[in-house]
Order: C-alpha cells, then structure tokens, then sequence
C-alpha cells in the first residue's frame, strides 16, 4: 500500500523543521522526504539529511529531465522535491511527510489529490521576527526578506486542511501528531490494513474528501 504525503506549510521561522524533527521521533512509520535545494547549508546542516544540497546549474538540469514532482524559487534558491525521493518513501509504504512553501503545496495537491495540507502559524507576527532572529542563521537583510514574504503565504492559510499554531512546542508537536494518527484511522485506509478476517459485506467505505485514497 501506499502511503500518505502530509505536506506542512508556514512562513520561515514558524517551526517547521522543528516540529518535524520531534514528530519524526514521536510518531513511526513516518518518513521525511529530503528536498534538494540550491541555497547553502545554514549551521550543523548535513547534505543529505536537511536537504540535497546542489548547485544551482545542476539543479536546472534536474528540472530540464523532468526530475522533480514540484519545485519553486524560493529566497532566490531553488527547492524541489524528487520523483525519486518520493517514491523510495512512498513505496515502501511509509507515510510521508515534507515541507513545502506554498507554491509546492499547491503543486503537490495537483499532482496527488490525497495529499494532506497542514499550515504552521506561528502565534504572532512578533514572535516570528524573535524566533528568526534567535535561530541566528540569517543575517538582517535575510531575516527581513522572510518576514516580508511572510504574509503573502500567511494569505494562504485558509487553504489549508489544519492549522496548527505553534506557540508552545510540545503542544504543535502534539497536535501534528494527532492530525496523522486520526488519518491512520480513517476508515478507507485500516479496511485495507485489518487482516483481522472480519466479513464487512459488500458496503464499500465512503469516499474521502480529500480524493483518491491511496
Ligand atoms: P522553520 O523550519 O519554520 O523555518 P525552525 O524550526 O527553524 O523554523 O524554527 C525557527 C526558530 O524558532 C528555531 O530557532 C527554533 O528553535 C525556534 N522554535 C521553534 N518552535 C518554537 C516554539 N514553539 N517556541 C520557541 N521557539 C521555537
Ligand atoms: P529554508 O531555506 O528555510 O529551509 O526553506 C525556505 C522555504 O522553502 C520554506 O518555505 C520551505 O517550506 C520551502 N521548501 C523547502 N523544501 C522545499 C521543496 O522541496 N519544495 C518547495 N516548493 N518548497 C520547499
């Protein structure tokens, strides 16, 4: 079977890499799709694990051979997610989780109607400066660019199947949890895992909203 894409969304500094570093050790079966990116490594950052890391020539090659599932200019560095990233998750029956910038949400929604939209907020416009700020791996210049993009992809929060503000970390981490874990129970996707030999007769499961299950 294969398994869900949870797509999470949010301005820079709205915890997203942080919430997805604790739910990957919270919740199993989960898997991280690594994007490739052309912007440099930010801190401790390790190729491979954060991001593909590639340089911006061998980026556009990727994009002429059709390598990417969705990809965006973001900050003026490319960011794309891979055909092959997704499927050595997603066909190892793992659900997938990855961080997208609105553009590529909307791309991926496109290309996989199942697919999962969950907006970060972070609880104040304030807090978001503070937090860009004391992370400490943007200078002022780039700080200020993120802030001011913030609210174009704030707009686009409504679009989204859940929001989850991230004021106190535990509780988004939580919350993030919650959303997948009740996705696991829906009733199309344990139907095809019960192995339990119950007969539920012919009725079909009812066909989910937010399209084809996988
Ligand atoms: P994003 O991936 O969305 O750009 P990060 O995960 O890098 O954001 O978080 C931005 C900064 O805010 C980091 O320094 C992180 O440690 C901090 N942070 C994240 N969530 C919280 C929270 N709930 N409370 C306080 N600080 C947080
Ligand atoms: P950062 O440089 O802070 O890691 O990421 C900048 C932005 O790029 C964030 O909004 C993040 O969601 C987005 N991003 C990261 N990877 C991808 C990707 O593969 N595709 C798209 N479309 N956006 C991405």
């Amino acid at each position: 079977m294969i398994g869900r894409i949870f797509v999470i969304s949010g301005p820079s500094g709205a915890g997203k890499s942080t919430i997805i570093r604790d739910i990957r050790k919270r919740v199993d079966r989960l898997g991280y799709s690594v994007s490739h990116t052309s912007r440099r490594p930010r801190g401790v950052e390790t190729d491979g694990v954060e991001y593909h890391f590639v340089d911006p020539d061998a980026f556009r090659a990727m994009i002429a051979r059709n390598e990417f599932a969705e990809w965006a200019e973001v900050f003026g560095d490319y960011y794309g997610t891979s055909f092959s990233e997704l499927e050595n998750k997603t066909s190892r029956g793992l659900d997938v989780i990855m961080d997208l910038d609105v553009q590529g949400a909307a791309s991926m929604r496109r290309a996989v109607k199942s697919c999962i939209l969950v907006f970060v907020l972070p609880p104040s416009m304030e807090v978001l400066e503070r937090r860009l700020r004391g992370r400490g791996t943007d200078d002022p210049a780039a700080v200020a660019r993120r802030i001011e993009r913030a609210s174009a992809e704030i707009r686009r929060a409504p679009h989204y199947d859940y929001l989850v503000v991230n004021d106190r970390l535990t509780e988004a981490v939580e919350e993030m949890a919650s959303i997948i874990r009740a996705d696991r129970c829906r009733t199309r996707r344990r139907l095809h895992q019960l192995r339990t030999g119950f007969d539920f007769g012919e009725k079909r499961a009812p066909k989910e909203q937010a399209g084809e299950t996988p």
